[in-house]
Formats: structure tokens, C-alpha cells, sequence
């Protein structure tokens, strides 16, 4: 019997279908969709090369692993149904605690609380004006931010995506001429305050005092966990931070702190309001408990204890390359953004035949594969998004790959 014929003759014939069927019950168990959905190797199944992070909490790839009690957040969060509202406020209030804000909305990101924010100062309240978004001209909404020169690398564009044009500045008396009527707000990126002539506190003050609300990207910038509510204490409007970096909340979450008419005014532009330059913006209700759980869990741990972890991985994957000649390395740790010890490894290339660029190169197609960061010459590696064990790996995969090129 052909295979067509046999199900036209199990579709009529109840008596024989249910022999057939009860005859296949018997042969073998019918596994359940989760059952199957287990056993699924997804990034196999796809092709898609997955690796060893020792180089960081990098956008490209993919940022941050979830800890467990927030993906168990996100499974619980995907049997139910809530008004997205009711769980933006909930939440909110429950992070506003933590983070010492007076409200917190979580965003897709720290970017889109960049735009969000802004789109908040610039409407208020005003429905018309959110819905006009990004255009500025005759609306009667402000239309620059004033920014240090050094403070304008690369995140801007979350703050002109809402039509604002940035003024640059470099000195104090270059901010207070370049306050005027059409200013909307200051806005200061913190992993570069070492690089500006203006620090946060006087940045703070000068919007204070000419009415002009102060804004701050601190994405990466924690550790340390004091970051959380350092700038909402010192005094600007809003403050923007990543979830998806050391929080290790969803990567496409971010949580927008501030003011509260302000963080109101913000949700004005977000979803589930649509007609908004937001409207795009949106977060899931996963993400969004997810998020939370994620900085519960964050101002949990032990963040010392969690640094001499990193520090003695790093140390031993220092070590392994230190034992090749021609190889000379130092840790350090920054002081401003990615707060973790970094291994920097540089090459005598009278020794060593090859760049840094093909070593990294030889790690990346290596078995495991694993990522690394660095320039032509040099090797990068931080620990903290190593997962038990892994520092080993890459400790005698690097000593492998390395030994292979010395000449
Ligand atoms: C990562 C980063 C962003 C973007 O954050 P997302 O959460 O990925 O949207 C913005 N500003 C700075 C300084 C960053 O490092």
C-alpha cells in the first residue's frame, strides 16, 4: 500500500487507524513537544559557530549569559498574560527602590533609554508633541544637547534619532555661552569623564542652576554596583544603563532611572502607545521580569568575592602564556567602563612567527573556538564571562597556540 492510500485508508477506516496507532504506542513512547524541544541543539542544528567568551561583554557577540533565576523569570513570565502597563509599573517601583531613582521604566537596552529619555524631556506630557517626534521645528519643543567634545563617541545618535542636534563644548565658559532657550538638556557620558574638562558634580550643578535637566549613558559602568545609584543620588534627570552587559539581564533590556515625571513622560513614547518614535522600542514582558531578577540578583552577590574569581582565572591564563618565550603580558584593570582585571599579551616578533591578529585568529578555529580582543599586535582576554572551568581551556589552548608559532 502506497503511503498516500494508507492514510486515505486510515482516515476511514476508525478500527484500523486506531490498530495502527495503538500498534505504533507500543513500538515506542511518543516523546512530548518539550521532550523533543530538549533534546534540540539549536546552534548546531544551524551551523551557527559558538564559542569561549573570553574577550567580553561585546554586542556582537551576544553581550551576556543569563543567570539562572532570571531565566527562570522569563519561563514564568511566558505562561501568563498581563497588561504591559501594570507590569512596566510594578516593576519600575521595585527597581526604583533598589537603584535609588525616583521611577525606572526598563527599556530595550541602555540605547533606546537614551532616545526614550530625551523624547520624555522634550514632549513632557504633551500628546500632540509625542506624536511629532523627531520633528522639532515650529512644535515649540527644544531642539539641541549640549554635549563635552570628548564625551561624543559613537551613542549620540540615540539622543538625535528624536531630532535634537548636539552642541559640542570642551571648556566650562564653552557650556555656559552655549546655553540658550533651545536647550534641551546636557547630556555627559561617563566612561569618558577622565577625558573631559568638565567631572559630573559641577555638570550636574550648571544644569541646576540654569534649568537645564543633565543626562548620563552609563552603560557598561558597572562594576561596581554603586553605579546603580551614584548618579541618580548625585542628581541627573535620567540615567541610561545597559542590562545586557555585567548585569547579565536579557541583552536587549536596559533600564532608563530618573526623575519621575520625566520616566512618565518617557512611557509616553514607549509601547504599548503606538503613533511614537518609540513604538518600536518595545519590551516583552520576559525581558521585563527577566531585567528585574537580573538586578535583584546583581546587587546580591558578592561582587568582591566575584572579583578575586576573575582575578585568579585571568591570572592563570596569564601564566600559561608568560611560560612561552617571547611573550610578554600585564593585567590591569580599567577605571572607567568594563570595571574587570584584562590581560593584554604583546609578542616579541623575533621570536614569535606570527600577529596577534592570526594568534587570535588560530583561537578562533581552534576546538572549542574561543573570542578574544585586541588590535594587530596584541592579545586581550578578561575573565568575566568565562564559565566554570573554562579558564583551563583557554589557559591550555592559548599555551598550544602559542608554542606553535614560536619560530
Ligand atoms: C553598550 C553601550 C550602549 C548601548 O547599550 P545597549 O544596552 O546595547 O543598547 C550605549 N552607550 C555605551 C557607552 C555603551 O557602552
Amino acid at each position: 500500500m502506497k503511503r498516500r492510500d494508507l492514510i486515505k485508508y486510515i482516515s476511514i477506516s476508525p478500527l484500523a487507524g486506531g490498530a495502527i496507532a495503538s500498534g505504533l504506542a507500543n513500538a515506542a513512547p511518543k516523546s512530548t513537544p518539550i521532550e523533543v524541544a530538549k533534546k534540540r541543539d539549536l546552534f548546531s542544528e544551524l551551523g551557527v559557530r559558538t564559542f569561549i567568551n573570553a574577550a567580553g561583554t561585546y554586542t556582537a557577540m551576544t553581550a551576556t549569559l543569563m543567570r539562572p533565576a532570571t531565566v527562570e523569570a522569563i519561563r514564568q513570565a511566558s505562561h501568563k498574560f498581563c497588561m504591559l502597563d501594570d507590569l512596566h509599573d510594578k516593576v519600575g517601583e521595585r527597581l526604583a527602590e533598589i537603584t535609588r531613582a525616583e521611577a525606572v521604566v526598563v527599556t530595550s537596552g541602555a540605547f533606546a533609554a537614551l532616545t526614550l529619555g530625551m523624547a520624555g524631556i522634550l514632549t513632557g506630557m504633551d500628546p500632540v508633541k509625542v506624536k511629532q517626534l523627531p520633528k522639532l521645528e515650529g512644535t515649540g519643543m527644544k531642539t539641541e544637547v549640549i554635549c563635552q567634545k570628548s564625551h561624543a563617541i559613537g551613542y549620540n545618535q540615540a539622543l538625535t534619532n528624536t531630532g535634537v542636534k548636539i552642541v559640542m563644548v570642551e571648556t566650562l565658559d564653552e557650556l555656559i555661552k552655549a546655553i540658550n532657550p533651545n536647550t534641551a538638556a546636557m547630556h555627559f557620558l561617563h566612561v569618558q569623564s577622565d577625558k573631559g574638562q568638565i567631572q559630573h558634580e559641577e555638570w550636574v550643578a550648571i544644569g541646576k542652576k540654569y534649568g537645564i535637566p543633565t543626562t548620563i549613558d552609563i552603560a557598561a559602568d558597572v562594576p561596581p554596583v554603586s553605579n546603580l545609584w551614584r548618579f541618580n543620588e548625585m542628581g541627573f534627570d535620567f540615567v541610561a544603563i545597559s542590562g545586557g552587559k555585567a548585569l547579565r539581564g536579557p541583552q536587549s533590556a536596559g533600564l532608563l532611572m530618573g526623575k519621575k515625571d520625566l520616566i512618565k513622560a518617557a512611557r509616553l513614547s514607549m509601547p504599548p502607545r503606538g503613533e511614537t518614535i518609540g513604538r518600536g522600542m518595545k519590551v516583552n514582558k520576559e525581558e521585563i521580569l527577566g531585567m528585574m531578577v537580573a538586578v535583584e540578583e546583581f546587587v546580591k552577590i558578592d561582587h568582591d568575592a566575584e572579583a578575586l574569581v576573575f582575578l585568579e582565572r585571568i591570572k592563570k591564563i596569564q601564566a600559561a602564556a608568560e611560560s612561552v618565550p617571547g611573550i610578554t603580558t600585564k593585567i590591569s584593570t580599567p577605571v572607567l567602563g568594563n570595571v574587570t582585571p584584562t590581560l593584554n599579551i604583546s609578542f616579541d616578533y623575533s621570536k614569535i612567527g606570527k600577529t596577534g591578529e592570526q594568534l587570535r585568529l588560530d583561537l578562533r578555529d581552534g576546538s572549542p573556538s574561543i573570542e578574544s580582543v585586541g588590535g594587530k599586535d596584541n592579545i586581550g582576554m578578561t575573565a568575566w564571562s568565562l564559565q566554570e572551568g573554562e579558564d583551563v581551556i583557554v589557559a591550555k589552548r592559548l599555551k598550544e597556540v602559542l608554542e606553535a608559532a614560536v619560530k
